[in-house]
């Protein structure tokens, strides 16, 4: 009987096993998660869950029972330590060995830490688990004084969060704008103004030198001062959980080298979600997203290829987010710097963002605009042609023909 492996129980995992199931496959299938909870969303824990909205089985992919009547074999809290390509096994922590006729790797991201003196201090935070998650909040809920280092989207996320609370937030970055590394400077100006808004202080053009306290966090030392801190929370990017393929002779950049079939170069072994680097035909380059999206179609995508199907994974980037009152996403892609317009439309409080790149657009986001909403922007960029940079600018014409 043929054995699938999944090695990392998130939700491209979780999302894969699903449609080895649906598709037909009626071999042996087996789930490996090093976290000890079922499978789970990650979103809500940087917004509803956060926030005390969300409970707990409201995260998880499925319940426990799912993966009984489907007859996987879910293994959590059971880290995948090696994989052994020659004999088609891989080996767990404790030694354990499972052999595989095909195997897909989606050990996902873990955050990029901080390394300044006073990292391991209580009270300094990172965000990516279950666990992370409930601990924060319990944090949150002291309504201490908030630090947040890193104005990427987790951190913003978080600040709404702990405004939520009721908890003084400071925010600390060193680019010029909040986003700035993933959306560029242009539209960073709205996003420092709907925290300032919400009453966050930011500080930015400035990066956290050290954190300082006795046992737990009391401030953290930025670049221009110091800053009294109850609670700190670094969100500072993740890095793609590689280990497994590199020390098996995979090719590995910045992620799982894979074709536009989720494939890696060994034929039985495949990647998705967080922790691949997929080929894109658009980009003629391979891209590595950290999206909801590109787990919850990743994962499927790479159990049709495990099942031997013709497969192109080439759906445009896509990534959503809350903060306070605003909903927002944000579709396309661009490498950094990668684009020579931005185009907006709109008013402050709702609005259209678009990148454009020799007079095409490569990107769109959309902020509290759900009638103009995603389809225009994805039919814009897949069209691939030049564009009227007043027509999209004016609200009163539509977007597409
Ligand atoms: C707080 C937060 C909020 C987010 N919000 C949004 C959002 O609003 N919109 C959006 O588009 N995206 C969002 N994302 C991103 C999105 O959640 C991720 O892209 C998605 O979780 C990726 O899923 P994955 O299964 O590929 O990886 P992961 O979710 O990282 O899951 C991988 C799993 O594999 C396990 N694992 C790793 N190594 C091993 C091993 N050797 N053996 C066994 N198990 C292993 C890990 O413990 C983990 O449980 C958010 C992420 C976070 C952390």
């Amino acid at each position: 009987m043929d054995t699938f492996v999944v090695a990392g129980a998130g939700l491209t995992g979780a999302k894969a096993v699903e449609t080895l199931r649906a598709e037909g496959f009626g071999g042996r299938i087996v789930l490996v998660g090093a976290e000890p909870d079922l499978p789970y969303e990650r979103p809500p824990l940087s917004k509803g869950y956060l926030l005390g909205r969300d409970d707990r089985p409201s995260v998880f992919v499925h319940d426990e029972k799912w993966y009984a009547d489907q007859g996987i074999e879910l293994l959590t809290g059971r880290r995948v330590t090696a994989l052994d390509r020659a004999a088609h096994e891989v080996e767990l922590a404790g030694g354990e060995r499972i052999g595989y006729t095909k195997l897909l790797l989606a050990t996902g991201a873990s955050p990029r830490r901080l390394r300044v003196p006073g990292n391991d201090l209580d009270g300094v935070h990172y965000l990516r688990r279950l666990s992370h998650a409930d601990r924060l909040r319990d944090a949150l809920a002291t309504g201490g004084r908030v630090v947040v280092a890193g104005a990427g989207w987790i951190g913003l996320e978080t600040a709404a969060a702990a405004r939520h609370h009721g908890c003084p937030v400071t925010i600390v970055e060193p680019a010029e704008s909040p986003l700035h590394a993933t959306l560029g400077p242009e539209v960073g100006g709205f996003f420092a103004g709907l925290h300032r808004r919400h009453g966050v202080e930011l500080r930015l053009g400035t990066g956290v030198t050290g954190f300082e306290g006795d046992s737990s966090v009391s401030a953290v030392l930025t670049d221009d001062g110091e800053i009294p801190a109850d609670v700190v929370v670094v969100g500072i990017g993740a890095r793609p959980e590689t280990q497994l393929a590199a020390d098996a002779g995979l090719a590995v950049d910045d992620g799982v080298l894979v074709d536009a079939g989720l494939r890696t170069e060994d034929p039985d072994v495949f990647a998705a979600g967080d922790v691949a680097s997929v080929w894109q035909e658009r980009y003629g380059r391979r891209v590595r997203v950290e999206h909801w999206a590109a787990a919850t179609n990743g994962g499927p995508a790479a159990a049709r290829a495990m099942l031997g199907r013709e497969v192109v994974h080439d759906e445009l980037p896509y990534f959503f987010s809350d903060q306070y009152d605003a909903g927002m996403a944000f579709t396309g892609w661009f490498p950094p710097g990668g684009y020579d317009r931005v185009v907006t439309r709109g008013d402050a409080e709702a609005f259209h963002a678009f990148w454009l790149a020799g007079g095409r657009v490569v990107a769109g986001l959309h902020v509290n605009r759900w009638d103009e909403g995603l389809d225009a922007v994805r039919e814009l960029i897949h069209s691939g042609r030049t564009v009227d940079p007043d027509r999209l600018a004016d609200p009163a014409r539509p977007l597409t023909d």
